[in-house]
């Protein structure tokens, strides 16, 4: 190891308790709740064994009236779950690190839609929608229940083995609601001075320090004001820095570990397009100034540079992750055993969140085994050797998937695998995308790949060929895996017109795809539309590249707000700002059905006749597969006559799909190219409730 970075591995006592380092996995979300106590727990356990000291579950509701469903969290309203949380406590101490448990109350925030309980809030008010209804003011049996709803919790997480319990108190929710003058109206002892809002808390985390305070370390999560100036979903008004800071003095005797969020959570678990890593760092130091006890807060950090720096300037004393602790469960390893460069670094794209929020599963762009532990039995970093690694593989066309696929034969010992990239660089779409302005750090998809491919002695990669179907089958390969992926369409087939639209031919000099306004066609004149019915990065990214050369650039999208996929990765409001003010022109709801001659023609939201002025077009409305080789060779005969004993279609060229989604492909067909019909993906094992 560098010993620069062994600040890093010092132990740090908490409370009762001390963690062996200060690498911290915090609470995330993953959609494994207590209900899939085996796939919760083998995905924790594989970032114990990779080296972080300590390892949280998600948020846990301590009661049904925080019923979080659809979202799934880790419920711990009766023994039962907690036993099923236990087995996460277990398999996270198999490893020497300490698990925590994030105890819960979402307050008016909790949608109570499954349990039909009412809502709770300190006031009978809401600054948005309450969609099912407003919140009961909670009257002091309220109060008094669910302190003892939290401290039951808290008896059965020790009791299961969990070593740290949070009184979580960020985000907006219930603890945040108390403490904040704007949801708190209250008259009684719980409102009013700051002193009185903070007493729910304070309370709370008091009848949980009695309770398992001499067994577990009680830590609280607070969220200070950011940029966002909001620490909290659910429209609630920002806390000031100075109340919270007043508040941790207030209950510093009580808490062995203060958890520091930053603004919404928008900017708390900040993209890398709007957020550089550590950002939130001079926050957190504010809050190490007035506390005696350890900090943890994130940041997105995957240089270990950077993380012992930050320690050393006592901004914290944890280095608290989740995006980079599912990118890398192994992390903490690779900087003790100095292998610095195979550190899987977050892309920070978000898609973890996106499928957590929209899939209830977690996953990973970089890391296609996260999620996949139990359910797969997949490994970060252990890959089964293959029966038969003589055999030759040849895999055509190097984007994410044939990248992926490629690096997982060369880790199961294939000998003789040729990765045949038409470009002159490997990366497939990602060579233009991490070009577009803000989606730099999505190369980093590119950068660990080529770093393993370098590596790997069994596999070869051969750039600026393009193989067509006879050269595949003179090749000599045993395998054979199309990889080719997929282009955007040129010719305006959009979701719902599944005929070419009139004058959409990238032949013109004023109809531009993605491609090729990234290779460097430019428009004939000034006014350039942007057309997406796509709905994520790519549109928004040609608008800026164009934009920022000074074209006056339109985006015009069939959806009712821009990017909405950006939505889901908490980058929604922060992309359209930052388009905005790039000077980019956004129509909404407005279909383009036509291409002339110095205009582009459609339809409104209401159906009525649309038309605009411009000089060009750029097409984002969908791709499509390049997949004729593959279809070319799928003749049985041809393939035996070659000696090809399998041929495999991975990625976009299957289906055009989110990336993450084209790297699990290449994954999985190389984890299972032993299996009888690797073409279909095996069954996984499923967890599911008794009948009984
Ligand atoms: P995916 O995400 O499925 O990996 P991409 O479209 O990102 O798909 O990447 C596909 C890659 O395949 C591109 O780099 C492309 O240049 C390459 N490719 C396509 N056809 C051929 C071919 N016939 N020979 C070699 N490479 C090819």
């Amino acid at each position: 190891m560098d010993a620069r970075h062994a600040i890093l591995f010092e132990p740090v006592r908490i409370g009762p308790k001390t963690l062996p380092n200060r690498f911290y996995q915090v609470p995330h979300a993953s959609g494994f709740g207590s209900a899939k106590p085996r796939t919760q727990a083998a995905f924790r356990a594989v970032k114990a064994e990779g080296g972080w000291g300590g390892v949280c579950v998600e948020y846990a509701p301590i009661s049904q009236d925080s019923d979080e469903i659809p979202a799934i969290g880790a419920d711990i309203w009766d023994d039962r779950d907690a036993r099923a949380l236990g087995v996460s406590a277990e398999a996270i101490h198999a490893h020497g690190a300490l698990a925590g448990l994030e105890l819960y109350h979402g307050g008016w925030s909790s949608p109570n839609g499954s349990s039909r309980a009412v809502r709770l809030a300190p006031s009978q008010l809401t600054s948005q929608l309450q969609w099912g209804g407003l919140a009961k003011e909670m009257d002091s049996a309220d109060i008094a229940r669910v302190q003892r709803d939290w401290v039951g919790a808290a008896r059965r997480a020790r009791d299961v083995g969990f070593d740290i319990v949070y009184v979580y108190g960020a985000h907006g929710y219930l603890m945040t609601q108390f403490l904040s003058a704007h949801a708190n109206r209250r008259t009684d002892g719980y409102g009013g001075s700051l002193a009185n809002r903070g007493r729910f808390w304070l309370e709370t985390l008091a009848a949980v320090r009695d309770a398992v305070g001499g067994d577990c370390a009680i830590a609280t999560r607070i969220a200070v004001h950011g940029d966002s100036g909001v620490p909290g979903a659910e429209g609630l008004p920002g806390i000031h820095i100075d109340d919270m800071l007043a508040l941790v003095k207030m209950a510093d005797d009580l808490v062995d570990l203060w958890d520091v969020t930053v603004g919404s959570w928008p900017e708390d678990s900040g993209t890398s397009r709007y957020y550089p890593e550590g950002h939130e760092r001079p926050w957190a130091h504010r809050v190490k100034e007035v506390t005696a006890k350890p900090v943890v807060s994130v940041g997105r950090y995957s240089s270990p540079d950077l993380m012992a720096e930050v320690i050393r300037s006592g901004a914290v004393d944890l280095i608290g992750s989740a995006r980079q602790a599912i990118a890398d469960p192994f992390l903490p390893r690779k900087i003790t055993e100095g292998r610095l460069d195979e550190i899987r670094e977050c892309t920070g794209s978000n898609v973890c969140i996106l499928r957590e929020e929209t899939f209830n599963h977690v996953g990973c762009v970089q890391n296609a085994t996260a999620g996949e532990e139990y359910r797969r039995g997949w490994h970060p970093e252990s890959f089964p050797a293959a029966a038969d690694t003589g055999r030759s593989v040849l895999i055509v066309g190097a984007g994410p998937a044939g990248m992926e696929c490629a690096v997982v034969l060369g880790k199961r010992g294939f000998t003789a695998v040729h990765l045949v990239e038409a470009e002159p660089e490997i990366g497939g779409r990602l060579r233009w995308a991490r070009r577009l302005p803000t989606l730099g750090n999505w190369g980093r998809i590119i950068d660990w790949r080529a770093v393993q491919l370098a590596r790997l002695p069994g596999v070869q990669v051969i750039t600026g060929r393009r193989l067509a179907a006879a050269d595949v089958l003179e090749y000599g390969a045993d395998l054979v895996v199309i990889a080719t992926g997929s282009a955007w369409r040129g010719d305006g087939v959009q979701p719902g017109y599944p005929d070419p639209m009139p004058g959409a031919d990238p032949g013109l000099p004023h109809v531009l795809t993605p491609e090729q306004a990234c290779a460097g066609k430019r428009p004939p004149g000034p006014r350039v539309v942007v057309y997406d019915t796509d709905g994520y990065y790519v549109a928004p990214g040609v608008a800026e590249l164009l934009a920022a050369e000074g074209f006056e650039v339109t985006v015009i999208t069939t959806f009712s707000v821009l990017s909405p996929v950006s939505d889901q990765t908490l980058e929604g409001d922060m992309l359209r700002a930052h388009l905005h003010r790039a000077g980019v022109s956004v129509s909404h709801a407005t279909t383009i059905t036509g291409i002339g001659a110095g205009s582009v023609t459609g339809h409104d939201r209401h159906g009525e006749p649309w038309s605009a002025a411009c000089d060009a077009i750029v097409l984002v409305t969908q791709q499509v597969s390049q997949g004729t080789l593959y279809t070319e060779l799928a003749d049985g005969q041809a393939l035996a006559a070659a000696g090809i004993s399998g041929l495999y279609r991975i990625g976009d060229a299957v289906a055009p799909r989110m990336i993450s989604e084209a790297i699990f492909d290449g994954h999985r067909l190389a984890r299972e190219i032993d299996a009888e019909d690797p073409a279909q993906p095996s069954p996984y094992r499923r967890e599911r409730a008794d009948p009984a």
